[in-house]
């Protein structure tokens, strides 16, 4: 076992009782996975990141078992809801091994990368883990899975056995390095935390574990570079936010005359043409014409449209523009500045897909911007499809719907 993980500190035996509101003893009911600061009635102690809470309803019952945190909005993410059993190494073996159970059929499409742990949605909430070829990465958005990821780790080598573990942090834990115990952002906990070569849908891309966005991958979007891949025969595409060219390769594939690949990281870039490398045997991969622009979306497309450039087909996957809900006007407002840019320099009866990521901006809310954007330009979309997340991010509540695509013909 790796040092690192033997220095962390053990699970604490304590458990703090917790009585809710009313308010929050209704959602866990309803097994919300988070209960907030103030849906905290009263609390038999207080505790450290990562101790056990055991939630009570009025009459004294109980209602669920969580990790705590004393700093966080969320003060408790439910482990356990209605049905008490002891949370120990066998009980998060038990959960990974039903969440890896549930992405095997994923394996079968020429697919070695996976999202093995959607967080919340599988049970774990606050811990992603995605699997890229042997390399799997665990990244935790609570201090309060510290004292617990020795278990975490020592689940999934039996689980699954990578050769590689490598640990991401989120920026509130990174701000908080009092509770880190020593862990930094991107540590490897078993072997090498090198860039790994994965395969996705046949297509092969690389990962930097350590420095990549998220995880290293947005493999939320899996199916959706499929569908693109299904209408990009014979077009010149234009792939705004392309981070690693995640759509751009689909498309080439798809038989696409050109692609242009714009993003604002060079390392991503960079990254991106390393991966059309990688897949230079696929004819069609290798004869598409390429393009690759790292700059800012807005400039770069501002400018496109002033030099008279148009293409057959544009992808938009901008980052998540509202990360609070104070954030979610100006983030409605990017994102119909976006449509009505990207329009800009569509042909008439291009194919223009959309996607959004922020969990704040309702689906009904997007489409909705989206639509009436396109239409302030004088443009129809007729939509193709709507989608959401691949079957590796299932959703079980609310908070966790955030990926929404539109795929859409513009008139
Ligand atoms: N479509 C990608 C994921 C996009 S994530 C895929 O399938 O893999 C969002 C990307 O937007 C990131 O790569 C980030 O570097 C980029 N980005 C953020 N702000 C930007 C800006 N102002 N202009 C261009 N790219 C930007």
């Amino acid at each position: 076992m790796n040092e690192i993980l033997e220095k962390l500190p053990m699970p604490s035996e304590k458990r703090i009782a917790m009585h809710l509101s009313p308010q929050a003893e209704h959602a866990v009911r309803k097994r919300h996975p988070w209960v907030f600061r103030k849906g905290v009635a009263s609390q038999s102690a207080e505790g450290s990141p990562g101790d056990l809470a055991v939630l009570f309803d009025r009459k004294r019952e109980f209602l669920g078992i969580g990790l705590y945190d004393p700093d966080e909005l969320i003060r408790v993410r439910v482990l356990q809801f209605g049905k008490q059993m002891p949370v120990d190494a066998a009980f998060f073996e038990g959960r990974l091994r039903k969440a890896a159970e549930q992405r095997l059929s994923l394996l079968r499409r020429d697919t070695n990368a996976y999202r093995v742990v959607n967080g919340e949605n599988d049970l774990l909430p606050g811990l992603i883990i995605d699997r890229y070829a042997e390399t799997a990465v665990i990244k935790i958005y609570t201090p309060a899975w510290i004292p617990h990821l020795k278990d975490i780790v020592n689940g999934l080598d039996k689980v699954m056995s990578p050769e590689n573990i490598v640990l991401r942090l989120s920026n509130s834990i990174q701000s908080r390095p009092e509770y880190a115990h020593g862990l930094t952002n991107g540590i490897s906990l078993k072997g090498s935390c090198e860039t790994v070569v994965f395969k996705e849908n046949g297509i092969l891309f690389e990962a930097d574990p350590v420095n990549g966005q998220k995880t290293g991958f947005f493999l939320d979007q899996r199916d959706n570079r499929s569908r693109a891949e299904a209408l990009a025969e014979g077009k010149t595409v234009l792939n705004v936010f392309s981070y690693t060219g995640g759509f751009s390769i689909y498309a080439a594939r798809g038989g696409a005359l050109s692609v242009a690949s714009l993003d604002i990281s060079k390392p991503a870039i960079e990254a991106a043409k390393r991966n059309f490398e990688l897949n230079r045997e696929n004819n069609k991969i290798a004869s598409a014409e390429k393009e690759f622009i790292a700059e800012d979306a807005f400039e770069a497309l501002s400018g496109m449209y002033k030099a008279g450039r148009a293409f057959d087909m544009v992808i938009i996957d901008p980052p998540s523009f509202a990360k609070k809900q104070a954030d979610v006007k100006n983030a409605l407002s990017a994102y119909a500045r976006l449509v009505k840019m990207g329009l800009n320099v569509l042909n008439p009866g291009g194919t223009f897909i959309m996607a959004s990521c922020s969990s704040r901006i309702s689906p009904e809310m997007f489409f909705t911007t989206v639509g009436r954007a396109a239409s302030e330009t004088g443009r129809r979309l007729n939509e193709i499809e709507k989608t959401a997340h691949a079957l590796d991010h299932p959703v079980k509540f609310e908070e966790g719907r955030y990926l929404k695509c539109l795929f859409s013909t513009a008139l």
